[in-house]
Formats: structure tokens, sequence, C-alpha cells
């Protein structure tokens, strides 16, 4: 038997559960479909329980250092593993929870657990029931990618989901992939006492980010005591007794980092390999992105693909966001578009990296009139009086419309202290509303209206940096 719907939702990561209960709110009998657990991966295995772990090493971190604070603790700080991933389970199963009671108890959505699969265009099959609808919805997300190193099939690894089941502290942790989700983790790890070492392919950590912000970043790690091994051209693995040894180079020395667990960082790849794409003739790209336009709908008429399926975004924020732009079409009579966005996020290492817009390498690259401001975070009275004063802050504007292009801030709060910036810049608003506006002292957003009254010209700007004060 066939049951008819308005409207399914497959996946209930960042943008489905939203969308469902939205549509159902408009009158759409809606199904919304899950195989695993509620929330998708940010919520179980992403953003949440990562930040919950982050705060936990933080807080290990700050026993350590208490002393310069002038606070004594009698005694060795010990981490007690399974109280940290208890507490990491607890927030998690809150949020997870909250999800899943949220659906079941809106009316007009029909929670349904179990692997979709598409029939045809309108049809989609979960088990043995078939649901119809006029309207469908991708939100499957994405998963870690496994690569193909040699000698991988004979050795346990971890991955990002993986991790959350670990609640021992490894001996020594090497993580291959020195990009946002292992340097979290690498900083997390070290700061509950296991050795670590990052293995990036590339000549430098986050290569995605300007020069200058990945060689901060890697001297902020080292200095916790990370061992950073780039270049490592020449993957392959190997089981030991102990562990695992990596093979980082065909001729450099060391050849061979050996550990006592792997984890592999090396970045996502989109469920879509068993949704059944092509009985629905849905369209992915080479990489098994689906294919979407401006306003994310697929090739196919009456199907639309929502966070990270897409490729156009690989954060919480821009899942939410792409469901706002689908609701706004399609119940509001708007037209907005995924290009209305420009690119925001942040590494959550401490301190964090936040960025906004433009990289310094992209700014560059338009061609534009660039004008930069650039302080120090030794230089601001927060991060001093906190003694935390590793980082700096990168502000980029126009020289001709006055509008900020691009800004990079790393250091404590600046995953807080960004949206003055993203706030100004989305509103289409100059750099001198910011210039201008009354900030509160004594805020790392304070010394934002002061960086940008000292721009100068990129060009010499570049020539004048002070040297980096990581202290
Ligand atoms: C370790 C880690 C840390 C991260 N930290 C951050 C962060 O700090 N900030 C940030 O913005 N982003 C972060 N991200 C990224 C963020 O988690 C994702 O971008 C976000 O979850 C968006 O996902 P989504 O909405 O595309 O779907 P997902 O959250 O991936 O959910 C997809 C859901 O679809 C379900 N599903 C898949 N296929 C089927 C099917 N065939 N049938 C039924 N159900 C199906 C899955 O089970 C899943 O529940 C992190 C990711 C990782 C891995």
């Amino acid at each position: 038997m066939t049951e008819d719907f308005d409207a399914i939702v497959i996946g209930t990561g960042q943008a489905g559960p939203a969308l469902a209960v939205r549509l159902a709110g408009a009158g759409y009998k809606t199904a919304i479909i899950e195989r695993e657990r509620f929330g998708g991966t940010c919520v179980n295995v992403g953003c949440i329980p990562t930040k919950t772990l982050i705060a936990s090493a933080r807080a290990a971190w700050v026993a350590r250092n208490a002393a310069s604070y002038g606070v004594a603790i009698d005694g060795a700080v010990r981490i007690d593993m399974p109280t940290v991933k208890a507490r990491k389970d607890g927030v998690v199963a809150q949020s997870t929870n909250g999800v899943e009671s949220w659906l079941r108890g809106t009316s007009n959505v029909t929670v349904i657990e179990g692997h979709a699969r598409f029939e045809s265009a309108r049809v989609v099959r979960v088990d043995g029931r078939q649901l119809t609808a006029p309207r469908i919805f991708i939100n499957t997300g994405g998963r870690p990618t496994v690569p193909a190193i040699g000698g991988l099939t004979d050795i346990d690894y971890l991955t990002s989901s993986s991790m959350m089941d670990v609640d021992f502290v490894p001996e020594h942790l090497i993580v291959v992939g020195g990009s946002y989700i292992g340097l979290e983790f690498a900083q997390m790890y070290r700061r509950f006492g296991s050795n670590v070492t990052v293995v990036e392919m590339a000549p430098r950590l986050i290569p995605r980010e300007d020069e200058e912000v990945s060689q901060a970043v890697r001297e902020i790690l080292e200095s916790e005591g990370i061992g950073v091994r780039l270049h490592a051209q020449c993957i392959d693995v190997e089981k030991r007794a102990d562990g695992v040894a990596v093979r980082v180079s065909c001729e450099e020395e060391p050849r061979v980092i050996a550990g006592s667990h792997l984890l592999l960082a090396v970045g996502r790849i989109p469920n879509t390999d068993d949704l059944g794409l092509e009985r629905a003739g849905i369209a992915t790209d080479a990489r098994g992105f689906i294919v979407v336009d401006d306003q994310l709908s697929t090739n196919v008429s009456g199907i639309w693909a929502l966070g990270d399926v897409n490729g156009r975004g690989a954060f919480t924020h821009t899942s939410f966001n792409d469901y706002e732009i689908v609701a706004a079409n399609l119940l509001d009579g708007e037209a907005r578009r995924v290009s209305d966005r420009f690119a925001v996020y942040a590494l959550f290492t401490d301190p964090p990296l936040a960025r906004a817009g433009m990289t310094e390498r992209e700014a560059r690259a338009s061609g534009r009139p660039v004008l930069v401001g650039r302080r120090a975070m030794a230089r601001v009275g927060r991060a001093r009086e906190r003694g935390e004063m590793k980082g700096f802050m990168h502000v980029m504007v126009d020289a001709e419309t006055r509008k900020i292009l691009g800004a990079a801030l790393l250091g404590i709060e600046a995953d807080e202290a960004i949206h003055c910036i993203i706030d100004v810049m989305s509103a289409g608003a100059p750099y001198t509303a910011i210039r201008r506006a009354v900030h509160i002292h004594p805020t790392v957003s304070e010394l934002i209206p002061t960086l940008l009254g000292e721009l100068s010209p990129l060009q010499q700007a570049i020539a004048d940096i002070p040297p980096l004060i990581l202290a």
C-alpha cells in the first residue's frame, strides 16, 4: 500500500527537522525519515560532542595552568575519561532527544525510522513502506572519508565518528589530516594527556587559510607539545605490537611515526551512494554531491537537496540557512539564493580561529583595492587580562566601496567577536558602521573599531607586519 504525503524529508540533520515542522505548520502533510540518530552529524558526532569534549579539555588546561593565575592546586590534575565521555553523552542525549520529541510532537509530521531509497522521482521506499509526495527534500548529510591508504585494512583505526566512543586517553594519537576536524581532536587529546602527532600531506596545516594563519595555528599547537609533520606525501600504515606505525615519507627522515592509535580526519563524503538517486534521475557531481541550483532545487522538479549533501556548505549554519532559503522561497513567496551568503566559520581550537568572507589570497585575486587593519592579540586588553595573548585580528576592506571583504580573527573569544563583522557584512553596510559603534569595554570586540581606524593599503601592510606575538 502506498502512503501519500504532501512532502517527504529524508534525514534529520540541520535542515530537515526545521523544514518538516515549517511545512507541517503550513498545512503540508509531511513525512520525515531517519535511519540512525535524530539530529544527524552535528548533534551526535559533530559540533555538539566535539565542543563538549573541548570544554573538558580546556578545563584540564586551565587547571594545569592555574598556578600562573595565583591559584594553587595541590596534587596532580587527572583526566577521568569515562566521566568526560559521560558528560559528552549527556549533552548529546539532550539534543538528540529534543529533536526527536519535537518532531514526534508536531501535528501533521509523521516520523519514520529506517533507510530511505528513491523508487522514482515521486516514490520513496523505507523498508517495507512505500511513500509518495510531490515534494521531496534530501538532507542526508555525509560521513568521514576513509582514504585508500596502504595497510589500512589490517589495522584498527578511528574516525571522527568512532572517536565519540573513546573513553580512555590514548598514549600516542596520530591524527592523519591537519585540517579543521583533525586539529580540534589533536589539541583536545593533547590536553587530555595524549602525545599527539598531526600528519598532513600539504606543505602547511589548514591549507585553505592564508599562510600566516596556518603558521600561527601551527605555532599554537606546537607550543602545547603537539608534533606536526607536513609534506607527508607517502602515507601508509602498519600494525605494530603496541599500536600502529604510519609511514610519512618515502625519502625524508623520519620516515615512520609510531603511535598507539590512529585517527583519520581527511574529509567527508556525501551520503548519496545508497539513496537510489539514479531511479529518480537526480544528478550528482564527480564527488557524489547532489547538483543543485542557486535555490537548492535538483535537476528533477519537486526535489531539493539541503545541507552537506549538496556540496554548497559543510557546516551546521549553512545547512540551517539552506532550510531558511527553501522555506522562504516555497512558503513565503521570496526569492532567496545560496549565492547571497558568504563564507563564515570557525576552527574551535583554543584560541579559536574565526573567518568571514574572503581570505587575503582571495582578496588579492579579486583585483579590488584592499585596505587592511591588523592587531596582535597581545595588544588587546581583554587578552592580556586573561593571560591568553596568542593570535591576531586581520580585517580587509574594499577601499572603493568601503565594505568589509573578509576577516580572520585568531584569538580568545574570536568565535564571538567575529559576529560584529558578519552582521555588518550581511547588512551590506560600510565598515564605518562598526568604526562608529560604541563597543563594551573590556572586550575583544572593542578593538575592532580601533583596528578599522588604522587601515592601510594591503601591500604596505604586508611589508610592515610586525612579527606575530604568540605568547
Ligand atoms: C567532528 C565534526 C565536528 C564538526 N564541528 C562543526 C562545528 O563546530 N560547526 C559547524 O558548523 N559544523 C561542524 N561540523 C559539520 C556539521 O556537523 C555538518 O555540517 C552538519 O551536521 C550539517 O549536516 P546536514 O544537515 O547536511 O546533515 P547531517 O547532520 O549529516 O544529518 C544527515 C542525517 O541523514 C540521515 N540519513 C542519511 N542517509 C539516510 C537515508 N538514506 N535514509 C534516512 N536517513 C538518512 C543520517 O543518519 C543523518 O542523521 C562538524 C562535523 C564533524 C564531523
